[in-house]
């Protein structure tokens, strides 16, 4: 039996394990952390309306339902003519090799002073800390952002920025305190979300205006200091807590191994996720560059069809069949943006941009997700063909 080796334990290296096992592959999952964190959750973290605990799916009970092997440590290099992977303590061997260890990413001057929900799972309780010391002092100023990469702008994150904002508002209107407060959304672009089209940020700006939070938009950043954000035209916006979501850009371990990068430091893959020059390596997720329209985004529901598209193939080229799957003709943004009381359904795809309001039930619907994540990756429930 082929012996595949996944590297990463997020959305797209759990799909790629879950589908390599079915096709009947000994499969290895390589993951710094012992357990997959539900990122698109952590946004309830910081107001206390979910646990840290509860978002994280232990990797050891995932490798047993499905019967595939767990190494839990750092991969520190990789070597794919030798056919290697160096982790912290050992050198692994594979017939196939999956990279789906997600990006890091753009840095930033005094990034010290900003807290990202999309950074370490822990800085969501930071987050929370933080916030809750505000609330104690009584009044203050929350600024939240986000941030650019000029070389690939698929990974800027804004969605988990709105969805901060709007749950900052509701917790905050909750306990009868939105009046000493003052909430700031800040970007760097003259036209942040640009990609879900016009219409749809049309609609941010409206609820950013309802809801009384400011915008300092179209600024580069030049620096963030322990009370705000200094730009480059000299200005600051004063901050008591500052939320920052960096782009994504490539793993920097990636630049000393062998597979072909964009100058953004994203491993190049074809439509069937393999890696240029490599018959036996693939890469999806947030690792591997996508190609596709302007608007095309990384996004979890996109790596897992990553992932179900390189187990396929491997599993063809096994087999000496001809037929291969692609992930671009799947590309589309799909988002639940929460607002702690309600959502906003965001879909972009060819031929059009949508936000539909969903009051409170918005909600419920991203909440229901979670559970059914969990539960149908756990085998207790059964999954939803295409979910
Ligand atoms: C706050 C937030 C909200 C989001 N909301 C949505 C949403 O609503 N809808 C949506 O579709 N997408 C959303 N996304 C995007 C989505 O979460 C990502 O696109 C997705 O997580 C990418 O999956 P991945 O497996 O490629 O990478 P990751 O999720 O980054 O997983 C990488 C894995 O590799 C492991 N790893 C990293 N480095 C190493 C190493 N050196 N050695 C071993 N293991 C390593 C990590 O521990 C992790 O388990 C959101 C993201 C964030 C942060």
């Amino acid at each position: 039996m082929k012996h595949v080796l996944v590297l990463g334990g997020g959305f797209a290296g759990l799909e790629s394990a879950i589908y390599l096992r079915r096709f009947g592959y000994q499969v290895t999952l390589v993951s710094n952390r012992d357990y997959l964190y539900l990122y698109p959750l952590s946004i309830w973290i910081p107001t206390g309306m979910t646990d840290f605990d509860r978002l994280c799916l232990p990797l050891g009970q995932l490798a047993a339902v499905h019967g595939f092997s767990l190494v839990v440590d750092r991969v520190v290099g990789i070597e794919a003519q030798r056919q290697q992977v160096e982790l912290g303590a050992t050198t692994l061997s594979y017939d196939y090799l999956v990279v789906a260890f997600g990006g890091d990413k753009v840095q930033h001057n005094g990034q010290e002073h900003f807290l990202s929900i999309c950074g370490r799972p822990e800085e969501s309780l930071a987050l929370k800390q933080r916030l809750d010391a505000l609330i104690a002092a009584g009044r203050g100023r929350i600024a939240v952002g986000f941030g650019g990469n000029p070389l690939d702008g698929t990974g800027v994150r804004g969605g988990p920025a709105f969805e901060l904002l709007f749950n900052f508002d509701t917790f905050l209107r909750r306990r009868r305190l939105r009046d000493r407060f003052s909430l700031v959304f800040f970007a760097s672009m003259p036209k942040p979300g640009i990609r879900l089209g016009e219409k749809a940020i049309g609609m941010v700006d409206q609820m950013l205006k309802h809801q009384g939070i400011e915008k300092r938009v179209g600024q580069k950043i030049r620096a963030f200091q322990a009370d705000g954000i200094v730009f480059e035209d000299g200005s600051k916006l004063d901050s008591d807590l500052t939320m920052f979501i960096p782009a994504v850009t490539g793993k920097r371990l990636l630049k000393d191994s062998d597979l072909p990068l964009t100058e953004a430091g994203f491993v190049k893959i074809n439509d069937h996720c393999q890696v240029a020059g490599f018959d036996n390596v693939f890469a999806v997720g947030d690792v591997a560059r996508i190609e596709g329209p302007d608007w095309r985004a990384k996004q979890g529901h996109l790596a897992e069809v990553m992932a179900r598209c390189a187990a396929y193939n491997i599993h063809a080229q096994e087999q000496g069949w001809e037929k291969r799957k692609g992930y671009e003709k799947h590309l589309s943004i799909m988002c639940v943006l929460d607002t702690g009381n309600g959502a906003a359904f965001v879909y972009r795809d060819d031929r059009r941009g949508a936000i539909v309001p969903m009051p409170i039930v918005g909600h419920w619907i991203k909440k229901a997700w979670g559970l059914y994540y969990k539960w149908s990756k756990l085998k207790r429930i059964p999954r939803i063909p295409g979910l």
